[in-house]
């Protein structure tokens, strides 16, 4: 993929071309790599911004592919692409163990540099990426996710429909985030359940590690089911939370591998690794964060060591159970009696665990798969 220069990104904000019209003014690769069984990837350099974007569409069987669209900054815009790839896939698992019919996708946005981009680039950007969405004819649908809010979903939709997590004002279900957190305290009582004999949270020692949208939502939750609490952030604006909760306020590595009867990773990919699973001393770990295990060979060894995991993807389905419903218009009464039902998949996942001898990891993908190729 070739770069664009600061001055060439200058000189296209300045003089959009036929972007300002009503054609889709993003030139489109598609271009699935070999290896992959996705549907489709489409990748641009969005003619307004110069900035390379990718939708990957990895199954429409159930339904249009839907997922959050990230404004991250790479190294390469191929670590991007790669990221919308696995990250398209876990979307196909997420909706279809959550019962929606909706496929898997995912967009990504290349950001030109760590710092967010602003002002006019900002919208140069959310321009071009909702003419990108536009070009797949509502095969895939875009949301929120991280980098990008709820007013850049505003600004998208001035290009293309195909756009969910709206502000309420306009019937959209807005913030995800309560959603995400009353799905993962569902979870948590289901692994609960399975782990300790009960699903009651009063007394279960519980440390949530990341105290952001999700998790500080999940530990007042928590602190309301009467559970002792334990929180990290590396922001340590967030020990006023700790202060307010009555919790107790660790580093995030030491919460992490604090000895625990449950711990909440709800804050980046990657917290379970090999470097600390076998330091980990929690009997369960049921937390917000997607991509928790940095490899999938990790679930065996938490399993190994009598560790209960909860699978990421069914754990923090909430978020996109709450957008799904702005679909079929927009409840929030009948959003969260679906994002509560996430007790009951979990269960069964942990059922199906046991009955045939494998991982809960094993045993949601399993369950995923069996709704997908049940279409
Ligand atoms: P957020 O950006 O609002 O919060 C993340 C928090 O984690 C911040 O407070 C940040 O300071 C903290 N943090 C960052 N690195 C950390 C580290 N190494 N240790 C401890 N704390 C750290 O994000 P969010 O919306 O709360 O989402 C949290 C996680 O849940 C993400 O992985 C996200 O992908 C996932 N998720 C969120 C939603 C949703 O509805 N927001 C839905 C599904 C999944």
């Amino acid at each position: 993929m070739t770069p664009v220069s600061d001055a060439r990104r200058e000189s296209m904000l300045a003089s959009p071309g036929k972007g300002n019209g009503s054609a889709i003014a993003v030139p489109i690769r598609h271009e699935v790599p070999a290896g992959f069984d996705h549907e489709d990837l489409a990748v641009a350099t969005g003619e307004r911004s110069g900035v390379t974007m990718a939708i990957a569409v990895h199954s429409t069987r159930l339904g249009p592919a839907l997922g959050g669209a990230r404004l991250h900054h790479y190294e390469r815009d191929d670590d991007g692409i790669a990221d919308a790839l696995r990250l398209a896939e876990s979307m196909t698992y997420k909706a279809a163990a959550a019962g929606l019919d909706l496929g898997g996708g995912k967009g990504v946005i290349c950001a030109p540099s760590a710092e967010p981009p602003a002002g006019d680039l900002r919208r140069a950007i959310l321009h071009d990426f909702g003419d990108l969405v536009e070009s797949l004819g509502g095969r895939y649908i875009t949301a929120e996710d991280v980098g990008t809010a709820t007013e850049d979903m505003v600004e998208i939709a001035t290009r293309t429909t195909h756009v969910t997590g709206m502000p309420v004002e306009r019937g959209g279900a807005g913030d995800p985030s309560p959603f995400t957190a009353a799905g993962v305290q569902a979870a948590m009582r289901a692994a609960c359940h399975r782990a300790f004999g009960t699903v009651d949270l009063a007394g279960r020692t519980v440390a949530v590690v990341g105290l952001g949208h999700v998790g500080e939502r999940l530990a007042r939750g928590l602190a309301e089911a009467g559970a002792e609490l334990t929180v990290a952030d590396i922001d340590p604006a967030k020990q006023s939370v700790a202060g307010e909760l009555e919790a107790e306020w660790l580093d995030p590595d030491s919460a992490l591998l604090a000895a625990r009867d449950v711990v909440a990773p709800c804050a980046v990919g990657g917290a379970i690794n090999a470097g600390n699973v076998e330091e980990l001393r929690c009997r369960v770990i049921c937390g917000a964060a997607n991509n928790q295990l940095a490899g999938e060979q990790l679930a065996e060894r938490l399993a190994r060591r009598g560790i209960l995991y909860a699978p990421d993807f069914i754990v923090n389905a909430g978020g996109l159970i709450n957008v799904y419903r702005e679909l079929r218009g927009y409840d929030a009464e009948r959003a969260m009696a679906l994002v509560l039902g996430i007790e009951r998949v979990m269960g069964e996942v942990f059922g199906h665990a046991e009955v045939a001898g494998t991982t809960p990891l094993e045993a949601a993908r399993a369950l995923a798969l069996r709704r997908r190729d049940s279409a």
